[in-house]
């Protein structure tokens, strides 16, 4: 492939800045959650397993190819490497992936409720975020029900009884639905606390969907 060592240095240093990203925006918390992107057809840039987020460098990110095997890096990937890359296998034009444990949607997780378009900014994942079957941590079996539940179009998903998933062109596109994703649960969650939250129409979805398409290009 064509990335060069540069191209490499610059997405495994956004790996480290989108990880503390995590825990200033209160996406996760120690070293929980994880994010990738993708390097070229057959590799990508995962953060490492069990460094506080505050300490990765970029040489510690490591490079993985499609099957698990380590290119270059010292330090072992995230244990939720088979997830991340079911998501790629599955989805080849997703470049980036990122995985939280965010308090809002976590609640609709371990409920295991979708959060509905109760606010017009979950249209950045589609009519609703869904809920996969409940799978243990870590297992290529977790990787299988995220990708059954996120299909072909939505680029968010709960797991069940455990977090959110989300994927998109660009691990920067990926963090900002993980940010939307947790704004939304949140909203629908004070609504629910007082009233009942109005759904937003599928066709009004499709027209946000249709205006954010078009403000991206
Ligand atoms: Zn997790």
């Amino acid at each position: 492939m064509t990335d060069t060592p540069i191209q490499h240095h610059e997405t495994r240093s956004d790996i480290c800045e989108y990880g503390r990203g995590l825990l200033e925006d209160d996406l996760t918390t120690g070293t929980g959650g994880n994010l990738s992107a993708r390097l070229d057809e057959n590799h990508i840039a995962i953060s490492p397993s069990g460094i506080p987020y505050e300490e990765i460098e970029p040489e510690d990110v490591p490079v993985v190819d499609m099957d698990g095997t380590v290119v270059s890096g010292d330090i072992d990937p995230s244990t939720e490497l088979p997830m991340h890359l079911a998501v790629y296998r599955e989805r080849p034009e997703v470049g980036g992936v990122v995985h939280t444990h965010s308090p809002y949607a976590t609640t609709f997780a371990s409920l295991g409720e979708p959060i509905p378009a109760s606010h017009y900014l979950l249209s950045f994942t589609g009519s609703e975020v869904p809920v996969t079957e409940y799978r243990t941590h870590a297992t290529a079996e977790l990787g299988e029900a995220a990708v059954d539940a996120l299909g072909e179009s939505y680029n968010a998903t709960l797991l069940r009884n455990h977090g959110v998933l989300t994927a998109d062109d660009t691990l920067d596109d990926a963090y900002t639905v993980a940010q939307m994703v947790e704004y939304c649960a949140r909203i629908h969650y004070q609504a629910r606390a007082i009233g009942e939250p109005e759904i937003l129409p599928d066709d009004e979805i499709d027209r946000l969907s249709d205006k954010l398409d078009s403000y991206g290009q």
